[in-house]
């Protein structure tokens, strides 16, 4: 930087891609933050946070059962603050913008995760696993929205979404990077998986026997 101030500093030419990351999240954050006097932790938590899509999902979003780097994924998708290739695109860091899995169309957040035949198909394995009946197009705003009276099958059908939008990206870099497209089949397989391991682990339980008949379920299917 030398003796630019860091404010204003872009970065030149030749840079790294990490740098150039590091430089584009300032700018990010100028735009909110630096107009503000008194900044604060809480003042740039809220900011991030209530500029979500709904607020009610956060009573059990994230929650125990859930991964940290999954709720994490799905928090970014929600809030439109992935880097798929549109976006890399637009900020000059990637010149390809097809999608990864299916090769059809351009990779922005609402292909891929709604629009994509791969996560439709995933989406499609999912429903006839926990019987919901999860919608493809935009699913994310269609959970926030959904209600139960069991905090139970709430909390796991939360943790359940956050691994399968975990696993839909995860597909989409290991195509990136290895050049193969898992199935969906596959993809799902994960997601029960490691469902079912959240649910041993966190001795899932509730006083509602229906609720534990669709718990139950889940880990025999
Ligand atoms: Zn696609």
């Amino acid at each position: 930087m030398k003796d630019k101030a860091w404010e204003d500093y872009l970065p030149g030419q030749g840079t790294s891609w990490s740098w150039r990351r590091i430089c584009w999240t300032k700018e990010l954050v100028k735009q909110h933050l630096f107009s503000v006097d008194d900044y604060s932790i809480k003042l740039g938590y809220s900011w991030l946070v209530e500029e979500g899509p709904d607020k009610e999902w956060h009573q059990w979003f994230p929650n125990s059962i859930m991964v940290p780097r999954h709720s994490f994924i799905l928090w970014l998708v929600a809030h439109q603050r992935m880097l798929t290739q549109d976006r890399l695109r637009r900020m000059g860091i990637a010149h390809d913008n097809v999608c990864f899995l299916c090769g059809n169309s351009e990779e922005s957040l609402e292909h891929l995760f709604f629009k994509c035949d791969f996560s439709k198909r995933c989406i499609h394995i999912l429903n006839s696993w926990i019987q919901i009946g999860v919608p493809e197009s935009n699913f994310i705003l269609w959970w926030i929205k959904w209600r139960h009276k069991s905090l139970m099958v709430k909390k796991v059908f939360a943790a359940i979404m956050t691994v399968v939008v975990y696993q839909i990206w995860v597909c989409r870099n290991q195509s990136r990077l290895e050049q193969y497209v898992v199935s969906p089949t596959v993809a799902m397989r994960r997601v029960k998986d490691e469902m079912k391991l959240r649910i041993r682990c966190n001795r899932v339980s509730s006083k509602s026997k229906s609720a534990c008949r669709w718990v139950e379920q889940l880990c025999v299917s």
